[in-house]
């Protein structure tokens, strides 16, 4: 059995700076530290920080001393809120989403309407759009391209920007921006900037690659993790039997022996721990067949 993990495989740079953080963080507290949301979609981290002492909270209004930032960042309102608590921040929102913060801003306050790729109830999304005014739209599917069209050309809106989340599946991304440039009225003036990472970039081009030469793909990461279902769906794409898995738990019974050469793939919340512990179990079900 060959097992091929991909070289992008399991925390990004974003993710690794929060979680090492974190963890440094909750070492030398003096004080309550609380986390506003999870700090990466992957169980084990979360309860791993829980157990070190970190508490995590869903609203800002329930934290009373410092509170953690996770990489995927948060609301302007936070900040706000924050301040007037007297609540201190380890703000440690990835640089990446920081830069489509500010783009987003600057060209909301240019009166650009806004188009965002993306999940409507993604965290990073939420807090994009507190920094697109009041006119954006966000787009998860072709249909809502078409929909954000028919409103753009239907209230001759001349001035577009077109920005994504970070984890945005790139193909989509490239067909989404030729429609918009296709289809809107050619006096709308449209500025797209492509805002998704290049760690994901990477990921996903990794995963297509991996997923085209192996019999077998499996993917780990969190249930709730949308870069590692944008994973499963390229991989699926070109590997038929592609299983998506948080543990190794949901593989135990599954013979792999019957695979030649089986390919790995993690979303950027998967620690290397997991990634490990998979490929070890591989490896002793390829030895007792
Ligand atoms: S996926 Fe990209 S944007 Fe998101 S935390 Fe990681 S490096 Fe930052």
């Amino acid at each position: 059995m060959d097992i091929i993990i991909g070289k992008s495989a399991g925390f990004c740079y974003g993710v690794k700076r929060a979680v090492e953080s974190a963890e440094n963080d909750i070492k030398n507290a003096t004080e309550k530290i609380y986390c506003l949301g999870e700090i990466v979609h992957n169980k084990e981290v979360v309860n791993g920080l829980k157990d070190k002492g970190i508490n995590f909270i869903e609203d800002i209004s329930e934290a009373d001393s410092t509170t953690i930032i996770r990489a995927h960042g948060v609301t302007k309102q936070v900040y706000k809120t924050a301040e007037e608590k007297g609540i201190s921040l380890k703000d440690y929102t990835c640089p990446n989403v920081i830069k489509i913060h500010r783009i987003a801003e600057e060209y909301a306050s240019k009166d650009y309407y806004i188009l965002l790729f993306g999940s409507k109830k993604h965290p990073e999304n939420i807090g994009t759009i507190s920094y697109c005014g009041d006119k954006y739209i966000v787009i998860e599917n072709e249909d809502d391209v078409f929909n954000a069209i028919d409103v753009i050309n239907n209230w001759n809106i001349k001035k577009v920007l077109v920005i994504s989340q970070t984890t945005f599946k790139l193909e989509d991304f490239i067909v989404y921006s030729e429609i918009l440039q296709n289809e809107l009225s050619k006096d709308t003036e449209i500025i797209i900037k492509n805002t998704i990472c290049k760690a994901t970039e990477i990921r996903q081009l990794e995963t297509e690659e991996i997923s085209k030469i192996v019999d077998v793909m499996i993917i780990i990461g969190g249930k709730n993790s949308s870069n590692t279902k944008k994973l499963y769906d390229i991989a699926k794409e070109n590997c038929e039997k592609t299983f998506c898995i948080e543990t190794k738990e949901e593989i135990l019974d599954t013979n792999f022996s019957i695979f030649e050469k089986i390919g790995i793939m993690a979303g950027a919340s998967t620690p290397q721990k997991s990634i490990d512990e998979v490929c070890e179990l591989l490896k002793q079900k390829d030895m007792s067949f």
